[in-house]
């Protein structure tokens, strides 16, 4: 693609919109940034250091007037930019899509409701330990277009990638393709609508063809499906599936108690699941998605088993905080949806006080109800989603309580958890309501717990 002189708008000047403004400079383009609200000061700094023309608090005559448009992730669809743009036959392009088209890297892209930023850390830590040369970018830490300039046929490019990155594609055409799961989230961004909400998801594997791999959860009926559709296509993409329920004729899974690789009718037996260094069923198809997209990058399994072994997680996704009269304190903050909030609760065998709550995102509660009853005997419910999680969760569990502050929350839970018990911070919510995000309501937890 050639971008020589075409006036392009960026919309969105925060991460990955100031990084596709600097690499279309750099690509000889004349990028104009545009941001309805005020742009973070330390971009604007990055901006005028490399002479991009922008404007804050507005998009004016000039930013509907681009060649095309790159949207930002943070930018709705239906915002009036891009309706404009799609209205007048005018590309929008997310930000992956343009740095696909300078990349000379294969890529890895991972995506998924949960487990996108755990798998791709994961991926990280595999290749890391096979010795071999590889970039972490996308949703996490840097954008892909930053890394552009270090791309290279033998250094391979590890993607975190989000739906509304995929809305907008064109040509991005992954060389493995991993989708962990298809649940619940966001859907104020997809009118309300799931099907959409996948749809989106699903487009990872629009331009892959039969020298790409694509990866996928054979337990969740909506990837199942898509596998099946796609294996109808002529240069299909080759398939490889995972469950923790199955086996699998393609793919890994466990058998008496060990994981095994099967590929391409040949099976490997790796390891023991026991031996892989984080808990949780959810954490096992993690592993599985690593172990495969591992081998359909030709890395040894000595080095995906010792990867298994050794990964110790990221911060704020079932974290151990401290253990305390016999009681472990959990930090599970990044856990925004229900579904998340379904899998902590199902990696715990004993009894659970259970913070729940922020921001609700039209959450159905009832969907928790069985774990609750099995597993959690308090709930202590903090933010705006109270009133919800009591009418629903209230007479679920024998102890419903509430806080006003998430310091409160890990007071009262201490008083309410007996020795070999966990009190679990997995909130099922957004954290806008009282932090500035998932990180910040993730420390202040850890704090109150260190300060008990
Ligand atoms: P993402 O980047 O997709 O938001 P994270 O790795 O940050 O995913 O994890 C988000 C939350 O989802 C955490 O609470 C984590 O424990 C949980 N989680 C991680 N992997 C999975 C999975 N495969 N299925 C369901 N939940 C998961």
């Amino acid at each position: 693609m050639n971008v020589e002189n075409k006036h392009i708008v960026v919309a969105g000047a925060a991460r990955s919109g100031v990084a596709v403004a600097k690499l279309l400079k750099r690509k000889g383009a004349i990028p104009f940034v545009t941001d309805f609200g005020s742009i973070n000061p330390n971009f604007v700094k990055q901006l005028e250091a490399e002479s991009i023309e922008f404007e804050q608090n507005q998009h004016s005559e000039k930013a509907m007037n681009g060649d095309f448009l790159v949207l930002s992730p943070g930018v709705p669809t239906s915002s009036k930019i891009a309706q404009h743009y799609l209205n007048s036959g005018k590309d929008v392009f997310s930000e992956i899509e343009v740095a696909s088209w300078f990349n000379k890297s294969p890529v890895v892209a991972v995506t998924g409701s949960n487990g996108k930023t755990t798998v791709a850390n994961w991926l990280a830590h595999t290749w890391k330990v096979a010795n071999q040369k590889h970039l972490l970018a996308g949703n996490i830490g840097t954008a892909f277009s930053d890394h552009i300039d270090e791309t290279a046929n033998d250094v391979d490019v590890l993607l975190e990638v989000s739906s509304f990155q995929l809305d907008h594609i064109d040509r991005f055409k992954p060389d493995v393709s991993i989708i962990l799961n298809i649940t619940e989230d966001h859907l104020d961004r997809y009118q309300n609508d799931f099907k959409l909400y996948a749809k989106s998801k699903l487009r990872i594997t629009e331009n892959q063809d039969d020298s790409n791999w694509f990866i996928y959860n054979d337990d969740d009926p909506v990837l199942s499906d898509h596998a099946e559709e796609l294996s109808k296509k002529e240069r299909a993409p080759r398939l490889l599936a995972f469950s923790s329920n199955k086996e699998i004729s393609n793919g890994a899974f466990v058998r008496e108690g060990e994981l095994i690789l099967k590929i391409n009718n040949k099976e490997e037996q790796l390891m023991q699941i026991g031996e892989i260094g984080l808990s949780g069923k959810h954490n096992l198809q993690n592993g599985m998605a690593t172990a495969l997209a591992a081998r359909a990058s030709e890395i040894k399994n000595e080095f995906i088993r010792e990867s298994l072994r050794t990964f110790e997680g990221v911060e704020h996704r079932l974290e151990e905080v401290r253990i305390l009269k016999g009681v472990r304190y959990v930090n599970d903050s990044k856990a925004t949806n229900i579904n998340a909030v379904w899998y902590a609760l199902d990696s715990f065998n004993m009894p659970v006080v259970l913070i729940l709550g922020g921001r609700d995102k039209g959450n159905d509660w009832s969907f928790l109800e069985d774990q609750i009853r099995e597993k959690v005997h308090t709930i202590v419910a903090i933010g705006e989603a109270r009133a919800a999680i009591k009418n629903q969760l209230g007479k679920v569990v024998p102890n419903y309580m509430e806080a006003d502050t998430l310091k409160k929350a890990v007071k009262l839970s201490k008083k309410k958890a007996k020795r070999g018990e966990v009190v679990l911070l997995s909130p099922a919510c957004s954290s806008f309501d009282m932090f500035e995000n998932y990180e910040h309501r993730g420390n202040e937890f850890k704090q109150a717990v260190l300060d008990l």
